[in-house]
């Protein structure tokens, strides 16, 4: 454990912690940000009427437009002189929002990164290859500096040139890869595709996050890379990667609470749900210096859980997201996350995990077209072949999610690869 202190602190004293961090970082929001005491005072709080951590109900919100409507500064909480670092989100659902790390930020940024790889017990005799793009994007310097942190071997690889990564991984030996689950599964492939036996690398354990991946291409990016997959999850909001990840129990992602406060809304009255319940993800960062949020609404749906879990960090858990409510398809009627889809598809011994969904409108429905991709053997055997499969995969979208879908078999290679987030949804939709 990279910080056995908080990861382990009873939970007592971490809500005492929570507590006063909380009172802090509203007071820090409320003096400096125009935005937030304007939203404060129409709830009829100030940041001395909170005593308790449930006080928090009745903070207000902050969405993803409150970022963009001050773009790109308006929300920082200190002068530029004191921001040593910006990031943006990369913008997979619209313009980007900007944020900003003071060297405190920094601070805790790497530290969380830290414990972060410390969950597969990444050590300074780890060679870590970093293919999470470098950038406005989050992902590359934040896994960066955390490894650096640790003092592990690092690798800034970035995203991209495929060949040349597989190239580093043979050569320098890289036994942890921090990448997109999707593109861990490209590398896979191409690493397939060069003849190179996975058990021949010294990989031994991935850090894959950034998107939704279900526990199906999990066992599929294990199994072809030969190491163990973690799932981590953060967004540029809060701070980057590593407001949570999973321990090598896998039973959900720790959250690092001494920074990052959760709750769980539902996403229609927007009331706290208790754990066990399936909601909406709301972060406070408790510790930010330069742009702090309270109440932020990830949009991401999750569940808490809060049973002890054996690896004997206190820290609360999140269920892998099932997915963003903006990525939430209603067919007929029915709520369909790509996830959902994706865990099919993995499953079907004819297809590559490679997929895209396509919705478009048909009258006043919308339906959606699955497009998968064949096994090259599968594709060899001619249209006949591809049509089978695709009939096998519409009945077990039928039987399992219960909607009629259009299914596609694809020749292999035909879908374009990423090197970050894919991209699962083409919506054709008609705009609004
Ligand atoms: P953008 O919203 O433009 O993609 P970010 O790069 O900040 O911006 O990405 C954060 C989002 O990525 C999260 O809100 C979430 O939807 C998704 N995400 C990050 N990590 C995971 C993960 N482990 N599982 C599922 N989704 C994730
Ligand atoms: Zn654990």
């Amino acid at each position: 454990m990279w910080d056995q202190a908080h990861e382990t602190m009873p939970r007592e004293r971490l809500r005492a912690l929570q507590l006063e961090r909380l009172r802090a970082v509203a007071a820090h929001a409320c003096e400096r940000i125009p935005f937030y005491r304007q939203a404060f005072q129409r709830k009829g709080m100030a940041p001395q009427d909170i005593r308790s951590l449930e006080d928090l109900r009745h903070l207000p919100f902050t969405v993803k437009t409150d970022l963009r409507d001050h773009y790109p500064f308006g929300l920082f909480a200190v002068p530029l002189s004191q921001v040593v670092r910006t990031h943006a989100s990369s913008g997979t659902t619209g313009k980007p929002i900007v944020v900003g790390y003071t060297r405190r930020d920094l601070e805790t940024w790497t530290e969380v990164i830290a414990r972060t790889l410390g969950m597969g017990d990444v050590g300074p005799d780890d060679i870590v290859h970093n293919a999470y793009g470098y950038g406005l994007f989050t992902g590359g310097l934040g896994f960066h500096q955390g490894a650096e942190r640790i003092g592990c071997t690092v690798i800034p690889m970035s995203g991209g040139f495929t060949e040349r990564q597989i190239l580093v991984l043979q050569d320098f030996g890289s036994t942890v890869l921090c990448c997109t689950p999707s593109y861990a599964l490209n590398l896979a492939e191409e690493i397939q595709h060069a003849g190179i036996d996975p058990k021949t690398l010294k990989l031994r354990i991935g850090f894959f996050g950034a998107e939704p991946w279900s526990e199906q291409m999990r066992r599929e990016i294990e199994a072809r890379l030969d190491l163990v997959a973690l799932d981590l999850y953060g967004l540029t909001e809060i701070i980057g990667p590593g407001v949570s990840s999973e321990c090598r129990e896998r039973r959900g992602l720790h959250i690092f609470e001494d920074h990052f406060l959760v709750e769980i809304v539902d996403p229609v009255t927007l009331e706290p749900l208790p754990p066990g319940q399936r909601g909406e993800l709301v972060f406070t960062t408790l510790t930010k210096e330069a742009t702090p949020v309270i109440r932020y609404r990830t949009r991401d749906i999750s569940v808490l859980r809060d049973d002890p879990c054996p690896c004997g960090r206190t820290l609360t858990r999140m269920e892998k997201i099932t997915g963003r409510s903006d990525d939430m398809l209603i067919i007929r009627g029915v709520n369909v996350f790509p996830s959902q889809i994706e865990s099919l598809l993995v499953g079907v011994p004819e297809c590559e995990p490679h997929y895209v969904l396509v919705v478009r409108r048909e009258g006043a429905l919308d339906a959606l077209e699955v497009v998968v991709e064949a096994k090259p053997e599968v594709a060899a055997r001619g249209g006949a072949a591809l049509e089978a499969a695709a009939q096998k995969v519409r009945q077990k979208v039928h039987g399992v999610v219960g909607i009629t879908v259009g299914v596609k078999v694809v020749p292999p290679k035909t879908l374009e690869r990423s090197i970050g987030k894919a991209k699962r949804v083409i919506d054709e939709r008609p705009k609004t």
